[in-house]
């Protein structure tokens, strides 16, 4: 792949695809965007993480969408973890050092995703409302629009194959399936219910509320008048909680023990959607004249709220490297949003195996004995806040550090109560 890139097709409208083709529209190339909306009454993905808001001169910033995101947002000042009874972790974003605004949004996905898409329209990016059809070449690892898909956007491509075609499908995974790419898939197999509540009990406002459960663990992410709630549970468990994954949710309302108290009064406001596999890692991004984009390379667990950070940093990397065009650069896109993958599900491990807080516990207990370790803490705790809010969760040294604490303190104290059952 070593040439201009003069005409890109985005196969899916979402967050990945829009941040991609507003910055290459700013660049001159001409983009369109086959946008199919997701049919579901309700989208996950709706806590950011505040590098979100700061990465690359904030990416929301720089699509010039930060003020129409707040007006409909949630403001996010911190994470707040429940393991237990009496352990508790409150993070506070405006405490963490560094170049990071001190929130971030907890947003509603359906108006999120309208307001990126109106954001690309505006800058040039041609917006066609419908699916987008590819055919395998026959014999090659490659892709063409079908007939009707190139028809769509004749203005853009004067009846010729776009130089690139993007997949941006989501969990579809459009490309990769039909090619047969290799991906490495994580060891989890749980199932998420997700759905919207009326109102729930949270001890600091704005906060996603993550809360270890009789089994797996929930979200809560408040958004404006409702409150969504996640529950994330070992597939083997949710049998007997009913037949439908409607029972399933309601049951587990007003069954788990945790729930009963958090969730206490809570009502459900929308149908359940439920997800299966969320661990995936594609092994190849790109091939000639195509490349993947966002959740279609790869997608990790939700607990940490990283997706889209994931995702919106990979769109400005891929817009870098589409506009230099060269094998190099796609390489470099590659290697970046896989590690950025990988560390993110090794964080992920971490907070399952209960390795993640009984890190943070023993550090606590030693700071109280210790005065080299008093010391230390302020950095070390720093350090870890830039993980968590994205700033430094690519970083090489920040993931080092951490695995270095988790494993340091395993041998300290069992990190098994920490651990999500
Ligand atoms: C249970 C769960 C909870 C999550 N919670 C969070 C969270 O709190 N915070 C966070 O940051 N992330 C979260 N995520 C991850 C986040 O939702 C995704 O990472 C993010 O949406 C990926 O963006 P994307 O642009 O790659 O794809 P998507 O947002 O999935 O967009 C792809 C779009 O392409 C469209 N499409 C598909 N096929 C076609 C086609 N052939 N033609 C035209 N259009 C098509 C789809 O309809 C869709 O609109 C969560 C994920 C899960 C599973």
């Amino acid at each position: 792949m070593n040439r201009k890139i003069q005409t890109v097709a985005f196969l899916g409208g979402g967050p990945a695809a829009c941040t991609a083709a507003i910055l290459l529209a700013r660049r001159g190339v001409r983009s369109v965007i086959y946008h199919q909306p997701k049919r579901a009454p309700l989208i996950v993905g709706e806590s950011l993480v505040p590098a979100i808001v700061p990465a690359i001169v904030p990416i929301l910033r720089l699509l010039g969408v930060e003020d129409e995101v707040r007006s409909y947002s949630t403001y996010k000042p911190g994470a707040t973890i429940n393991l237990g009874d009496t352990v508790n972790f409150h993070f506070v974003f405006a405490n963490i050092r560094g170049p990071l605004p001190g929130y971030a949004y907890n947003v509603p996905r359906d108006k999120f995703d309208d307001t990126l898409l109106a954001a690309a329209r505006t800058t040039g990016v041609k917006i066609v409302e419908a699916h987008a059809g590819v055919e395998k070449i026959c014999g090659v690892e490659k892709v063409k629009l079908d007939d009707a898909t190139l028809a769509a956007a004749k203005e853009i491509f004067n009846g010729q194959q776009p130089d690139l075609i993007v997949d941006a499908t989501g969990r579809v995974r459009l490309l990769p399936k039909l090619l047969g790419l290799a991906a490495r898939e994580g060891g989890r197999h749980d199932t998420a219910l997700f759905a919207h509540v009326d109102r729930t009990h949270l001890d600091f406002d704005g906060h996603v509320h993550t809360t270890r459960l009789d089994h797996g663990w929930s979200w809560r992410i408040p958004l404006p008048g409702k409150v969504s709630l996640g529950m994330v549970i070992g597939a083997q468990h949710l049998p007997k909680f009913g037949p439908t994954k409607e029972e399933r949710y309601d049951n587990l309302l007003k069954q788990d023990s945790v729930l009963m108290k958090v969730a206490k009064d809570a009502k459900r406001v929308t149908p359940v959607l439920e997800y299966t596999n969320y661990q995936l890692v594609s092994e190849k991004l790109f091939g000639d004249g195509w490349v993947l984009a966002g959740d279609s390379a790869g997608f990790v667990d939700p607990v940490f709220s990283s997706g889209l950070l994931i995702g919106m940093q990979g769109g400005v990397l891929l817009a870098e490297a589409i506009g230099k065009g060269t094998e190099r650069a796609f390489k470099k896109y590659e290697r970046e949003c896989i590690h950025h993958l990988e560390c993110w599900h090794e964080i992920a491990k971490y907070f399952y195996d209960g390795r993640l807080f009984n890190s943070v516990s023993v550090g606590e207990k030693m700071e109280k004995k210790y005065l080299w370790v008093r010391l230390t803490a302020p950095w070390y705790r720093n350090h870890f806040g830039k993980v968590f809010t994205g700033a430094a969760s690519n970083s090489n040294f920040s993931i080092g550090m951490l695995r270095w604490v988790a494993e340091y303190s395993a041998k300290q104290e069992n990190p098994d109560a920490m651990m999500i059952r």
